[in-house]
């Protein structure tokens, strides 16, 4: 306070004495001479006078005497019409307080005149006591070097109280001893009265306060401000406001006030700013800051109330917050509120309050009209109004709550579901309804949820009711809760009948426990639904059949409430199953005779077969008649187009009967075409036609394929190419049609530039026995099996058979078929290597029953220059087998007694015990019969020869598995570890 009042009423003496630089207390010192000592003991001296010549002499600077400027008369001049321009009040005390100046202002202060107070002690003018002591007292602080500055009473020569403000100050000789003091004061009596009123109202306010200048510097504040800011009132005074806000108000705080006080008088009075303010720790908080002008002696200054709106805004957020909270909230729900205003006589007119989802649920953007209780029911159908005033007034009358449900037509024409509650608000004092305030929720989802329940539930009963299948609701105790007609007939029970009793009651007794154990695995929570056939009793007594199929509905809290059955009747089915199943058995045991039958035949009519080629073939390695050659070709070519038919015919009825098996060993599919090409070369030579391969090089190196079947169904087609071409090409074709994980589809066909086939034959001639030209007098032989046999091994592959062509235009016979890929022959069987035949005597066992085969087998072996020992029966070649004596054991797999897998087996036991190698048994049979074949191998057997054995073929074998005269020339392992070498 001192500060600014000095502030106030000093300002315009030191501006006079040109020291216009704040701060004040700088200025002061130099005024003391402390920190110029030069200059203001010069000062001092010629403030003095005559009178205080004396005092300056002593505290002049004896090298500044000597300077010229000591002498500037003008200077000197200047200096004494300053200080009587002086409106303030100087005295000059020595360090005794002995007055040694005195100016004009001060004896109208103090009503001492300078001649009374020069050279009299300064305390004398003060009442003896108290005030003189305290005078002493703060001349000797003065004196010590302590600075004096404030407002304070003073007392005139009259006796009366004065308000000063006073600075005293040390003056001293330049070297740091005190030589006396010099006080400046001014009456501030008039103004301290005022401001003392002031401050009084300033500290009473609750909100912090301050004046601010014009150059916007703080010259009051009160202490709310103080305790706002965390500045002492000392600190805050010249404070300019801006440093108390935050760096980013400042320029819009400054231009603000520029205009503020350009007008101040036209700017409207306590305009409120709403900004925020600076802590002196630098905390910010948000403060509200209103303006007003206020004339303090003629100065215009700016009264500025601050106040914290922290807690304001914080509590204006949470406002907002929850206002934001509840409409998004009813807004979710569909659900607004509303308040009617209840204390106007006219209800209608009575003002209604809707939220923003109240307008929203009344299809009107919030707060687009002015609704009342009469907008209100613009909005709800006419037929509505009349429940809806009753249910108000009997709200109003009752005093209680209101809860109605009805509709509202949107602008548009659309019809909304709405429910409202409500509840009236009363006076506690008059007991008169004042309000009522209420919500009203839109309902029409749930509405028509509702609607669709109902919709569903009766479509469920009439669909229970009228469904052919019986259907029962039905308790957890087993108790029948609703029956349906479809149920009654099939139990033969009416309705009534059954809903007093229970499930238990009319199943099969022998099937209640299994039906049990489900109902409690279900209540148990285990399973959610069960189907069982069970039986249940008639009325009339006989058992029935049926597919029960049972579900558990719980309720929301997961108690289970009833179980929903569906019973069907399969009582015929069950029989017709049981007649099928036994229709069944007796058509596999069919089968397997047929199986059996064919198998026999096929071994039986190959029998004598065998040896009648066999016999042929021999007698064309005989030297005879040209005439006898041409007759023994004919019965050969004969016997083996009789033996082709044969095979065909029972490899179709093998396959028809499901009897077909396959063995896949992984194949190198070039190595297949190559074979195929080789045993048709010859006949395309024949008739001149070009026989081609071509391989797609993106094959794998090998597929697992069973590899007879294949070529069975490639020498098809390509024999079928070179009959019905006459001329030109017959192509082999193999590619890659479609990738797959680990195996390949692969697409074979066989091209050529024949006859063709027109689309009309095309369709049918994978039918068995069909043939293009079926005429007596055809010129291509066949029976019209190949293809027929082809589509089914085809189809048991899984693959598809297809051909393209067209009369005339040659044919394109395909198949594709799904093969897995090997990169290995591992498990193929691989040849066994060796010499070529006829180097030595090789010592055979001939195992064979028909004595004819026997005999050619015998003649073909001798030619190869083999001893052979032959044998009937397994018993006999067990009796004649003396391991480690053969080189070579033949065995037919069809022997009487034990067959050739069996004997192999035995054979393999002894010479294990005798501990000598094993001796390579070949076995020959029927390729179909793959079962023997197999179980021969797993016996221990080395190769396989197809009936009819051929010489070319047993040489082959022979060559390869005893390869020289003596026994005990196997190499290495002896045999190979796995599959057959086969032939034929
Ligand atoms: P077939 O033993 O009679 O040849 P297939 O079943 O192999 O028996 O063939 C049936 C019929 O399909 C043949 O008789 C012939 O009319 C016709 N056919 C088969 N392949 C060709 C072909 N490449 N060109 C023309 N016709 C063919």
């Amino acid at each position: 306070m001192d500060f600014l009042l000095l502030l106030v009423g000093f300002r315009m003496y030191f501006e006079v004495k040109t020291l216009r630089a704040p701060p004040m207390r700088t200025k002061m010192s130099r005024i003391a001479g402390s920190a110029s000592p030069a200059r203001g003991a010069k000062s001092v001296k010629r403030r003095m006078g005559v009178s205080g010549a004396r005092q300056a002499r002593q505290v002049a600077n004896p090298a500044e005497t000597k300077t010229g400027s000591a002498f500037d008369l003008n200077a000197l001049r200047r200096d004494a019409y300053i200080l009587s321009q002086l409106q303030d009040g100087v005295v000059c005390a020595d360090v005794n307080g002995i007055v040694t100046y005195w100016n004009k202002p001060a004896e109208r202060i103090f009503g001492w005149k300078a001649k009374e107070m020069l050279g009299r002690s300064v305390f004398e003018r003060l009442p003896p006591g108290e005030a003189r002591a305290w005078g002493r007292k703060r001349f000797d602080a003065v004196i010590n070097g302590e600075k004096s500055f404030g407002v304070r009473h003073d007392y005139h020569k009259d006796g009366s109280r004065v308000w000063l403000e006073v600075h005293s100050t040390r003056m001293d000789d330049g070297k740091g001893h005190p030589v006396g003091i010099v006080t400046v004061a001014r009456d501030v009596t008039e103004r301290y009265k005022t401001e003392q009123k002031f401050r009084g109202l300033l500290e009473s306010a609750p909100d912090a306060i301050i004046l601010i200048n014009a150059d916007g510097k703080i010259v009051l504040a009160n202490a709310q401000m103080e305790k706002l800011f965390g500045f002492t009132r000392v600190e805050l005074q010249g404070k300019p406001l801006e440093s108390l806000m935050p760096e980013r108000f400042r320029a819009s705080h400054l231009s603000h006030r520029a205009v503020f006080f350009a007008q101040p008088k036209t700017r409207p009075m306590g305009s409120n700013l709403e900004l925020f303010g600076i802590r002196k720790d630098g905390g910010e908080f948000p403060v509200e800051i209103s303006l007003s002008p206020i004339e303090i002696e003629n100065e215009t200054l700016v009264c500025a109330s601050i106040r914290n709106i922290a807690e304001r805004k914080q509590t204006e957020e949470k406002v907002r917050h929850s206002e934001a909270m509840m409409a998004a909230a009813q807004h979710l729900a569909h659900c607004g509120s509303w308040e009617l205003n209840l204390e106007n006589s006219d209800i209608n007119t009575s003002s209604l309050r809707w939220s923003d989802e109240c307008y929203r649920i009344f299809g009107f953007e919030p707060g687009s009209v002015a609704v009342t209780n009469e907008f209100f029911f613009s909005r709800v159908p006419v037929e509505e109004h009349a429940a809806i005033t009753q249910a108000v007034a009997a709200a109003i009358a009752g005093g209680g709550d209101y809860s109605i449900e009805h509709r509202v037509v949107l602008p548009r024409g659309e019809v909304r579901h709405v429910h409202e509650q409500a509840r009236v608000q009363v006076d506690q004092r008059t007991g008169r309804p004042i309000k009522m305030v209420g919500t009203v929720q839109d309902i029409t989802e749930r509405r028509k949820v509702e609607l669709e329940l109902r919709r569903s539930e009766d479509q469920f009963r009439s669909a229970m009711q009228h469904s052919p299948i019986g259907m029962a609701l039905v308790a957890p105790n087993g108790h029948w809760l609703k029956v349906n007609e479809a149920l009654c007939a099939i139990v033969g029970y009416t309705e009534q009948e059954l809903l007093v009793s229970d499930f238990q009651s009319i199943t099969h007794p022998d099937d209640l426990d299994a039906d049990l154990g489900q109902v409690r695995r279900m209540l148990a929570g285990a399973i959610n639904t069960y189907q069982m056939e069970k039986r249940y009793v008639h009325k009339d007594g006989r058992f029935i059949w049926i597919l029960l199929n049972v579900s558990l509905v719980r309720d929301d809290d997961g108690r289970p409430l009833y179980f929903i059955s569906q019973i069907q009747d399969i009582t015929i089915r069950k029989q017709v199953m049981e007649e099928l199943v036994k229709a069944k058995e007796a058509a596999e045991a069919a089968t397997r005779t047929k199986s059996e039958f064919l198998a026999m035949i096929s071994h039986e009519i190959r029998t004598p077969l065998n040896p009648i080629l066999g016999a042929v073939q021999l007698l064309l390695g005989q030297e005879c008649a040209p005439e006898q050659s041409e007759l023994l070709k004919i019965i050969q070519n004969a016997g083996e187009h009789l033996l082709t038919l044969l095979n065909d015919i029972l490899d179709l009825a093998k396959m028809e009967a499901g009897a077909a098996t396959f063995m896949t060993v992984p194949v190198q599919i070039d190595v297949l075409v190559q074979g195929v090409l080789d045993i048709k070369r010859q006949s395309a030579h024949a008739k001149q036609l070009e026989l081609l391969a071509e391989l797609d090089p993106n094959l794998a190196f090998c597929y697992l394929l069973d590899e007879p079947r294949m070529r069975q169904i490639l020498l098809n087609f390509v024999g079928n190419a070179i009959k019905f071409t006459p001329q030109g090409r017959v192509t082999l074709r193999v590619e890659r049609h479609q990738v797959g994980p680990g195996r390949d589809q692969l697409r074979f066909s066989v091209r050529d530039t024949g006859i063709g086939i027109s689309a009309e034959h095309a369709a049918r001639i994978f039918e068995p026995f069909y043939q293009v030209d079926s005429s007596s007098s055809r010129r291509y032989e066949g029976a019209g099996l190949g293809l027929a046999i082809c589509r089914r091994l085809v189809d048991l592959m899984g693959g598809q058979i297809g051909v393209e062509s067209r009369l005339g235009e040659g044919a394109n016979f395909w198949f594709t078929v799904w093969l897995d890929r090997r990169q290995s022959l591992a498990g193929s069987g691989t040849p066994w290597p060796g010499p070529l035949p006829g180097a030595g005597q090789r010592r055979i066992l001939l195992v064979e029953d028909d004595e004819r085969t026997r005999l050619v087998l015998a003649t073909m072996l001798e030619r190869a220059d083999c001893e052979v020992t032959p044998a009937e029966t397994s018993a006999g070649a067990l009796a004649l087998f003396n391991p480690g004596a053969y080189d070579l054991v033949l065995m037919d797999l069809r022997l009487p007694d034990l067959d050739g897998s069996a004997t192999t087996s035995l054979l393999r036991q002894r010479e294990r015990l005798a501990g000598v190698r094993p001796t390579p048994i070949i076995v020959h049979g029927d390729p179909a019969e793959k079962q023997q074949l197999h179980a021969a191998e797993q016996a221990g057997a080395n190769g396989f020869l197809a009936h009819p054995v051929r010489q070319v073929d047993l040489l082959k074998l022979l060559n390869r598995h005893a390869p020289t005269a003596t026994a005990g020339k196997f190499e290495g392992d002896d045999l190979p570890s796995s599959g057959l070498s086969c032939i034929g």
